[in-house]
């Protein structure tokens, strides 16, 4: 099948898009069972378009397309492959209003939040084209004449699983690394946003990448299980909820396999009196509200030490002006939108405070929207306070010192970013040395670290080691060889030389 599902839109207007299929080998096939899973724009609440519903039978062809490309591709040095990236780039910021205005229509984030994603994703694709330039072959004479040195061999055939909250950017944390390291890659995407992969594959193969070494294989469950338990695909990232990244991960592992699972957040923010009113506040209602709060890296608990009151008052405030469609983006589907309203809904039950209330933000729309919601006098018997909500649902929990706010950002099970608010480098010190989590912020609610900083919680927010991008990236989609030389007997050897 050679056409390609274009899609096409400059406004936030309701558009139709053509029927997709998976990519294999460069070509549009459908499913082998013949089945799709529709594709709902959130802002309309309405099917735009379908994709495949693959089972083992298409993870088992683009397995095969991608063998037999890999021999040409691992025989092609390392110089060459990135200049794919280097096009891939220029491509993108080419494209730049398409492809966000193509996350915002699957994803229903608002054009910004649509377009800082696919900037992200570009810094990605930069990030793996430098990857040439860093010395990671590090050679050293050990003994007289004897050296050492690294290399760094693809594992083969390797897999990505992605969520639906970043179409372009979440597959772009793995992808560079994984194609410059000379592996065959297969993306199984969110069955929620599978356009964004198309729109990437179309990129990849312009950008001169050989037909077979990028394929997407799009459904849901069958198709993740079926790359899991695929005997020749190596190593598997997956990003999505805990519950899911934790099966997975027990699962890859099992077989053997290489696995790096990232899972959901509940991220803590301790703000302090000395902390400065316009930039917490401004920050926090970003990081809180933003993305409609289906970010991992969301502020989700704000915990206020001593009397922050006049800070509540312009977080609030700021909430207050975040409206619905124009800041906050579209929840997305209904099943979320109820969970989100039911955490809601909970929490007032319980005794909580409501200061600001997203609930029913647009009576009668059929979009999935839920407004910012600002929750005070919370604690952690509500369950809104300790589990992850993934909606624009701050919480807030006073305590009196920041030995009780670090208590209990400690004791929550996840361990993706925290971050604390304060004019003060010793309180700032003093909590970034005692977060457990591993993403830090001072004055900063997404502390999202740019390339070539790695990206990758702790705890419950991680199954495996190392972090899925930068260089822990390339470390995660090789294995290392280590390699020991002499080509000349030596007077003073020793065993081991
Ligand atoms: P999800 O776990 O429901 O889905 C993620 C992927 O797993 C999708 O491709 C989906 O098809 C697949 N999947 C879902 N259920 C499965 C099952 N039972 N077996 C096998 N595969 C399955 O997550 P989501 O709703 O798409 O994304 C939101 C979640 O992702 C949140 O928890 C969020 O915190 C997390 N997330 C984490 C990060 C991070 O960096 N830690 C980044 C983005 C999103």
């Amino acid at each position: 099948m050679n056409a390609a599902p274009r899609f096409s839109a400059n406004n936030y207007d309701f558009v139709e898009a053509t029927t997709g299929y998976n990519w294999i080998g460069g070509q549009w096939v459908p499913a082998a069972s013949g089945e799709t899973i529709e594709v709902i724009n959130p802002r309309y609440n309405k099917a735009l378009g379908a994709a495949p519903s693959s089972d083992a039978r298409d993870v088992e062809a683009a397995v095969a397309a991608a063998e037999a490309a890999l021999p040409a591709w691992q025989a092609t040095p390392i110089k060459q492959r990135v200049q794919v990236l280097y096009k891939l780039k220029a491509l993108m910021e080419r494209d730049l209003e398409a492809l966000t205005w193509l996350v915002s229509h699957e994803n229903g984030k608002v054009y910004g939040d649509a377009q800082a994603s696919v900037l992200k994703g570009i810094e990605c694709v930069d990030f793996g084209s430098s990857l040439d330039n860093m010395s990671l072959r590090n050679t050293m004479t050990v003994s007289r004449g004897v050296s050492c040195r690294f290399e760094h061999e693809p594992l083969g055939i390797v897999a990505g699983i992605s969520p639906f909250n970043f179409p372009i950017m979440v597959p772009l944390w793995m992808l560079p690394q994984a194609l410059v390291a000379g592996n065959a890659f297969i993306l199984k995407p969110s069955e929620q946003v599978p356009y964004s992969t198309f729109a990437l594959a179309q990129l990849l193969q312009e950008a001169g990448l050989p037909d077979g070494i990028f394929n997407v294989v799009c459904g849901a469950r069958p198709a993740v299980e079926a790359i899991v338990d695929h005997p020749k695909i190596s190593a598997v990232g997956f990003v999505g909820s805990t519950k899911v990244a934790q099966l997975l991960y027990a699962r890859g592992a099992a077989l053997g396999k290489r696995m790096l699972c990232l899972g959901g957040a509940k991220n803590h923010l301790v703000v302090v009196p000395d902390a400065d009113v316009e930039l917490t506040a401004t920050n926090i209602a970003a990081s809180a509200f933003g993305s409609a709060g289906q970010r991992c890296m969301a502020a989700s608990v704000m915990l206020a030490v001593g009397d922050v009151q006049h800070i509540i008052d312009a977080i609030a405030d700021k909430a207050r002006a975040m409206a619905p469609k124009v800041h906050v983006g579209a929840i997305t589907n209904q099943a979320a939108k109820a969970r989100i309203t039911g955490y809601i809904d909970q929490a007032e039950a319980m005794g909580a405070q409501i200061l600001v209330d997203g609930r029913g933000a647009e009576p009668g729309d059929p979009g999935n929207w839920v407004g910012a919601t600002l929750l005070d006098q919370m604690n952690l018997n509500i369950p809104a306070s300790c589990e992850e909500i993934f909606g624009p649902v701050l919480s807030i929990i006073r305590v009196n010192t920041l030995e009780e706010a670090l208590s209990i950002e400690n004791a929550n099970p996840y361990g993706n970013a925290a971050a604390v608010y304060t004019t003060s480098g010793a309180v700032a010190d003093y909590c970034v040395q005692r977060f457990e989590a591993g993403m830090i912020g001072v004055n900063i609610g997404v502390p999202v670290p740019r390339e070539p900083f790695s990206f990758g919680g702790w705890r419950q927010s991680k199954f495996g080691h190392g972090d899925i991008t930068g260089v822990d990236g390339f470390r995660f989609w090789t294995r290392q060889r280590k390699v020991t030389t002499k080509w000349a007997l030596q007077a003073d050897q020793n065993w081991m030389s």
